[in-house]
């Protein structure tokens, strides 16, 4: 069988560990490909990195430490774990360290796909670097598109490089848009033509209305906005249905996570603000639909676990068993759907203003919105401040509809220290 060769970026983390045993399960299941993990990193986690190293199949080729300060803990403990008889690690095994290691494993020649799962704006280098190369990249990295889809999306165009959904909504349109056009070039005659059939190759959707983004809600769904004043850290980490990292759980909660995935939307699928809708679905069975002109809405339902999203940005437009479970049919099960709330979600209205206006609005309210999480997190501010910081900050900012990939970085330098001061105020 061909290999095919995966670096996973931020493999110690919650989509990391999941995109990991999707490679195993893979390597056991798929006909046509050997699947081998060439390179993983881990920022602050080394020991669970090495561990993680050590457990693959085939051990990669290469470990890469984001963090340059772990270096000589990394170095340490990735020596002694080539000695061990329990690890498959051998001394060929590589050690990358700092932020420049992360593009090179990106970019690295044989390396088919990179699971971009590194958390925030610190995700954008590598993956704007895959997708330089020409990569099939499967994106969870969703900061990346919010700081800068117009400049991620144009280079994929210009170097071919596959932008696939791993955020669990995207991946649902992405499906549902791939199999009705599958169907579509199947049943394709001169009257009724098509284009093309892989939806990656996006640009415009002939009969799709919208694309509707399912929310489970959060832990704060039914709360009030004075309940939510008062919310604790571990009342906000606590998310009904998924099991996620701290910063996405915390987006959830206060549905900034939704907001950021429109802006991923209207960047991934090329689609204005104004063709994206929000439904609250709080069992995160529908993880999206897609409306055609007709009326006729498809859904992409299965059950709340990453490791089907991320097979299949993998393995498209192949499907294949996957280790994620069934969904139980022996039991009745409920799929109800409501309108989301905008007046106790503010950061839902943003995401729609900034998903409208572009520019350089991404970059700004995403760095607020990784300062004001963190502040949530050290307990210095609280959750109902993490909207109305993002508000502020986006309003104290001069937008740019066209800006530099240079530009954004630096508004999102200003914005982070802007959105601490308006934390003191
Ligand atoms: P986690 O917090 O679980 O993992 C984050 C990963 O990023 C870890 O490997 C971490 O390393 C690494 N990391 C943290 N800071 C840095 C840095 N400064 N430089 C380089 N690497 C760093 O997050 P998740 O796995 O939950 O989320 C990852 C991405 O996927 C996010 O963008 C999120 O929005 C998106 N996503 C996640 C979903 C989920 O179900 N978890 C669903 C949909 C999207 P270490 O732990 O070693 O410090
Ligand atoms: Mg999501």
């Amino acid at each position: 069988r061909p290999v095919s060769r995966v670096a996973v970026l931020g493999a110690t983390g919650s989509i990391g560990v999941a995109a990991l045993d999707v490679i195993e399960n893979l390597n056991r299941c798929d006909p046509d490909f050997a699947w081998e993990v060439s390179s993983m990193s881990g920022h602050s986690q080394i020991d669970p990195l090495i561990e993680l190293a050590g457990g693959c199949h085939t051990p990669p080729k290469c470990v890469v430490v984001s963090d340059a300060e772990m270096e000589a803990q990394a170095a340490k403990a990735l020596k002694t774990a080539s000695t061990q008889t329990n690890s498959r690690l051998t001394e060929r095994c590589r050690l990358d360290v700092g932020p420049d290691a992360l593009v090179r494993a990106a970019t690295e020649k044989d390396v088919d796909v990179v699971v971009a799962a590194i958390v925030g704006r610190a995700g954008l280098e590598s993956t704007l670097a895959a997708v330089h190369a020409g990569k099939r990249v499967a994106l969870a990295n969703k900061e990346t598109l919010v700081v800068a889809g117009p400049v991620v999306t144009r280079a994929a165009a210009d170097n071919g490089a596959e932008l696939l959904p791993v955020d669990s909504e995207h991946s649902a349109i992405f499906q549902c848009l791939a199999e009705s056009r599958a169907r579509q070039s199947q049943f394709a005659t001169a009257k009724q033509p098509n284009t093309a059939a892989d939806p990656s190759a996006k640009t415009h959707w002939p009969g799709v209305r919208r694309l509707i983004l399912t929310a489970s809600g959060g832990p704060f769904r039914d709360w009030t906005t004075a309940q939510m004043r008062e919310a604790t850290i571990e009342q906000a980490l606590a998310h009904p249905t998924w099991k996620m990292g701290a910063k996405i759980t915390i987006d959830s909660a206060s549905m900034m996570n939704k907001a950021l995935e429109v802006i991923e939307a209207k960047w991934l699928f090329d689609v204005p603000a104004d063709k994206i809708e929000v439904v609250v679905h709080p069992q995160s069975l529908i993880h999206s639909l897609v409306e055609f002109e007709d009326g006729s809405l498809i859904a992409q339902v299965s059950p709340p676990d990453m490791r089907m999203p991320i097979q299949y940005a993998l393995t498209f437009p192949r499907r294949l068993p996957c280790p994620a479970p069934e969904l139980d049919r022996t039991q009745g099960w409920d799929m109800s759907l409501c309108p989301a709330d905008p007046d106790r979600f503010p950061a839902l209205a943003l995401g729609f203003e900034v998903a409208r206006v572009g520019g350089t609005a991404g970059a700004v309210v995403n760095a607020a919105n990784e300062t004001a999480v963190d502040l949530f997190l050290n307990g210095q501010i609280r959750f109902t401040d993490i909207p109305e910081i993002c508000r502020r900050t986006l309003l104290d900012h001069d937008h740019e509809s066209s800006p530099t990939l240079e530009r954004l970085l630096k508004l999102d330098v200003w914005a982070r220290g802007r959105a601490r001061e308006l934390a003191q105020i």
